[in-house]
């Protein structure tokens, strides 16, 4: 039976790069009948980030990645990780380590000087039984470190990058359990792991450098190491460097916030790094996890391409049904402040779904379906009211046949629009243009009549009296 984890520190938000280990492996786990766990590795206190955990379980419930145990979280675990270690020192796998804090530093820099690799000189690997017992029975503040092999090599086989091989001769005698009785990253991992009966481990690839020290743990307990895939890194837009926050949004809230939809940033997400193996792009969910595997996950780095994302959210935007829209959008509207009955909601649904990349943009270009336009794009002003006694007087006369309409339609309105641009002489933008200007305060948007009815009759009118209105004081203070 496959189990694999998500294990996330709690230092931070969960980010795109959190959210792509996530997914691949919950992909995994779907794909192959198995167990998606979640654990929280929050034994490092020192850069405990208050909210992470719940954003973290937020985000990735928003991402649809439930997962089937968990949160597991290894600070209620204490126990389990010293009762290990302490199997380690017995079998002189791991010893005590009293160092203290100041003496690392000085040998660090005495390092540094003689330009040699930082690392711990092992004094107290070869310490007496007598001397560790006596300095243990005194009450000295201690670290456990794990007595790594001095020489030769260690070998794991990666299943996306095939064997690595360490020299033994660059590892460190790592810490494993710190002097106030919280274990590291090393030894609770791997504990965890194993108890928990993890088959396969996928993490990002900056975790390569720690698993010589897991597969020699594994080795030291005994156990059966699970299969390790580490995943590539992902990188900036221009490929530059890694991606950061100063390359755009790089946690998962900030893309719910600005409207994006989780199928699309999980789209997105699963092709960064995999592919079904044609040029698809859109794949549904159930798509993805029948095509998920770990052969066709790629090692090479991956772009964050914000632009691509962006398209993609437009597709899933355009696709989905449209009451489901409706439902997306309203907590950008209410978040805007503006609200409405279905109908209007449905209506800007409808018009502005080709237009828009995110539900933000539902509010940002149709505020109009709520609330008369409180001011006048100002390019289209200088365009399309230039000449205000002209356009005011076109707009009169368009009134007062619109008051006189019986059918409140697009095909009625667009038919009288046009008769009266014929009967003055002007081209038809020259009504179309001032009226879009009145009723939305845009200069472009969706086809007018259509959105002029859906608007309705009392919503219209009373617009366009207000544009006139503002126009005939824009000509009094130009006399
Ligand atoms: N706690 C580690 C992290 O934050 C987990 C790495 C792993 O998956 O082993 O990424």
């Amino acid at each position: 039976m496959v189990r694999v984890r998500f294990a996330p520190s709690p230092t931070g938000y969960l980010h795109v790069g959190g959210a792509r280990t996530a997914l691949y492996n919950w992909l995994f786990a779907r794909h192959h009948g198995g167990q998606f766990i979640l654990r929280i590795e929050d034994t490092d206190r020192t850069r405990f980030v208050e909210d992470a955990v719940e954003d973290i379980q937020e985000g990735l419930r928003w991402l649809g990645l439930q997962w089937d145990e968990g949160p597991v979280f290894q600070s209620e675990r204490l126990s389990i990780y010293r009762e290990h270690v302490e199997r380690l020192v017995a079998e002189g796998k791991a010893y005590p380590c009293f160092c203290s804090p100041e003496r690392l530093e000085a040998l660090r820099e005495e390092q540094r000087r003689a330009g040699k690799r930082p690392g711990y000189d092992r004094k107290c690997r070869f310490l007496s039984p007598e001397e560790r017992e006596k300095r243990i029975q005194a009450g000295e503040p201690h670290t456990i470190r794990l007595a790594v092999p001095l020489e030769g090599e260690t070998r794991v086989v990666d299943a996306l990058r095939g064997e690595i091989v360490f020299d033994n001769r660059e590892l460190e005698d790592i810490i494993l359990l710190k002097s106030d009785g919280f274990p590291t990253y090393h030894l609770a991992n791997v504990v965890d792991d194993h108890l928990m009966g993890i088959t396969h481990v996928m993490r990002a690839d900056e975790w390569i450098p720690s698993l010589p020290y897991h597969v020699l743990l594994y080795q030291a307990f005994g156990w059966e190491p699970p299969v390790f895939a580490h995943l590539p890194v992902i990188l900036s837009p221009d490929g530059k460097g890694k991606l950061s926050k100063r390359h755009g949004a790089t946690s998962v809230r900030e893309f719910q916030r600005m409207g994006y939809l989780p199928e699309a940033l999980r789209n997105y997400l699963a092709l960064l790094g995999w592919s079904p193996g044609d040029d698809r792009e859109i794949l549904t969910l159930e798509e993805m996890i029948r095509l998920f595997d770990l052969d066709r996950v790629r090692t090479a780095p991956a772009r964050f391409d914000y632009q691509k994302l962006l398209w993609m959210n437009s597709v899933y935007i355009q696709q989905m049904d449209e009451e489901e829209l409706v439902r997306r959008v309203r907590p950008f509207l209410e978040e805007a402040g503006l609200s409405g009955p279905d109908e209007d909601v449905r209506a800007m649904v409808r018009l502005l779904r080709d237009r828009v990349k995110t539900l933000r943009e539902f509010v940002e270009f149709g505020r109009y379906f709520f609330e008369d336009p409180t001011a006048y794009d100002p390019d289209g002003e200088k365009k399309h009211f230039r000449d205000p006694q002209a356009v005011a007087e076109r707009l009169r006369l368009l009134l007062s046949r619109w008051e006189g309409l019986e059918r409140f339609d697009a095909e009625s309105l667009e038919r009288t629009l046009r008769a009266l641009a014929e009967e003055l002489g002007v081209k038809a933008g020259a009504l179309i243009h001032p009226v879009r200007l009145a009723v939305t305060g845009f200069r472009v948007g969706p086809s007018l009549f259509i959105l002029l009815e859906a608007l309705g009759r009392e919503r219209v009118l009373r617009r366009i009296r207000r544009a006139i209105a503002y126009l005939e004081e824009k000509v009094a203070h130009e006399l």
